[in-house]
């Protein structure tokens, strides 16, 4: 399974973020801790989002192993943002390895990452895929599981959905359809990180105006906490909240 990472506080470089920490997304590219059964190494390819002085997040990825673009590593150490999602590629089998299919994926103010995959992809997802916009379909960045649900996420919010709601219907529903799924979601605006653990890894690390969400911890900081199997959380620079997806309820968690 893919790992991701996303990152809200004061402005630090790429390299501070992705790749200098012992357990850092680049060291998960080829050495991940928590795979859980999916897959051995991430080097089906990487993409990094950043929100920059401009209206649109930045967007960088290319279906290379994140190792050996030398002038990506080069550019994480030029580059410092305050906001910022990124992942690195297990490609499910069958799934095209290719630059549009790796995470994040972007749209108007959005990055989107997804680690995990479809069961019975892709006739499980055919009646979701079905309530789609023809154009939606057409213009999918990718025929991928996690393609087809940033698009089907986009038409949530964009049809009048609270982020945080459409994040948590979208997994139970496809959850729903295709039970064994593994659905963790990262989502943000640059100023909420919207996660979710379903069937695999996330742990959290908040501090006191920053926050950290990501597959797997990038040190031994004893304040990681894991995000409970099947919860949303919602993060942001002041504070961390989960919701038990299966109950329906809000609760606060983490702090
Ligand atoms: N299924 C997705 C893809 O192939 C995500 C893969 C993963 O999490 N390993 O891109």
């Amino acid at each position: 399974m893919c790992r991701h990472i996303a990152y809200l506080g004061p402005a630090r470089s790429l390299a501070d973020l992705l790749t200098e920490r012992d357990n850092a997304l680049l060291t998960q590219s080829w050495a991940p801790c928590d795979m859980r059964g999916g897959g051995t190494v991430n080097a089906d390819g990487f993409g990094v989002g950043w929100y920059a002085d401009t209206e649109q997040p930045v967007r960088y990825r290319r279906s290379v192993p994140m190792w050996t673009d030398a002038n990506f590593l080069a550019l994480c150490g030029a580059v410092s943002s305050g906001a910022v999602l990124a992942a690195v590629r297990s490609a499910t089998v069958g799934m095209p390895v290719i630059d549009t299919a790796c995470a994040p994926f972007t749209g108007d103010q959005w990055l989107f990452s997804h680690n995990g995959r479809i069961t019975d992809w892709p006739d499980s997802m055919a009646v979701l895929a079905a309530g789609l916009p023809v154009t939606d379909l057409l213009t999918l960045d990718a025929p991928t599981d996690s393609a087809l649900l940033w698009a089907l996420l986009r038409h949530r919010i964009s049809s009048g959905a609270t982020p945080e709601d459409a994040v948590a219907a979208l997994v139970t529903e496809v959850a729903a359809l295709a039970p064994g799924s593994r659905l963790n979601l990262l989502l943000t605006d640059g100023e909420t990180v919207i996660g979710t653990a379903w069937d695999h890894a996330l742990s959290v690390l908040s501090g006191v105006d920053d926050v950290v969400v990501a597959s797997e911890p990038w040190d031994d900081d004893p304040r990681w906490q894991p995000v409970p199997d099947r919860h949303l959380v919602v993060a942001t620079r002041s504070g961390v909240r989960t919701r038990d997806l299966t109950d329906h309820t809000t609760k606060t968690g983490m702090t």
